[in-house]
């Protein structure tokens, strides 16, 4: 049998917050200089945050505007579900804005990605209730409570996508809880390779983790194809 995926669309294919952020200054609200990612507490009050959702909702299509984290990894998804006949799932909590429907700029933007006819899900509430409605043998999300709702609701697995793992503790719980983690995209894409191969023989009988989540060991001996210049450390310093 194919695998039913689902895949959360903010922090595992979009980037949103590079988007906020420049919504942010866009809407005249100051961030911290080094941008959101470097605060660890709250860094706007409630009533920036409205002001940003504000213009957010105010610009016609906005999240048509969002980057892809990475790019080849939306093509690799479409190409390879096409190959295994896999049938994916997009789900987001996208509020409204002006313009199209989030169902149509959720689609038009990833049809741009080279993900061709994709079916997008925006149903507030639980992700463990939708897996469960749509039959989904795993979900992708970057939220730990997604992951954890999906595994308490539902039979289906949890790849949690932690694009920042300098916190281990939001790691070490979701590993206990048995969820999968991994740190981009490309990896999360080579755990269903595997759980593609090993649910064919072993559907329903997957419980631990140790069962089906494989994340390739890679080595990192080239330099970065985009280099950023405050992150490359020169191999000789
Ligand atoms: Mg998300």
């Amino acid at each position: 049998m194919s695998l039913r995926v689902g895949v959360d669309l903010d922090g595992v294919v979009a980037n949103f917050r590079s988007a906020f952020e420049s919504a942010a200054s866009e809407a005249g609200v100051s961030l911290p200089v080094a941008g959101l990612e470097a605060s660890t507490n709250d860094p706007l009050s409630s009533r920036d945050i409205r002001k940003i959702w504000d213009y957010v909702k105010r610009t016609p299509n906005w999240w048509v505007r969002l980057s892809p984290y990475e790019p080849a990894q939306i093509v690799r998804l479409y190409e390879t579900a096409r190959r295994l006949r896999w049938e994916v799932v997009f789900v987001t909590r996208r509020p409204v804005t002006i313009g199209d429907p989030v169902q149509f700029q959720s689609q038009w933007w990833l049809e741009q990605q080279g993900f061709f006819y994709p079916a997008v899900l925006t149903v507030p509430g639980s992700r463990g209730e939708l897996a469960n409605a749509l039959r989904l043998d795993v979900l992708i999300d970057d939220q730990i409570h997604n992951c954890v709702d999906v595994i308490s609701a539902s039979t289906a697995k949890a790849v949690l996508l932690l694009r920042d793992r300098t916190d281990s503790s939001v790691e070490d719980h979701a590993v206990s809880r048995g969820i999968g983690v991994v740190g981009s995209l490309e990896e999360a894409l080579d755990v269903l390779d595997h759980l593609h191969s090993v649910l064919r023989e072993r559907r329903g009988r997957l419980q631990r983790l140790a069962d089906w989540f494989v994340v390739k060991p890679r080595t990192d001996d080239r330099l970065p194809i985009r280099p950023d210049p405050h992150r490359v450390t020169l191999r000789n310093d």
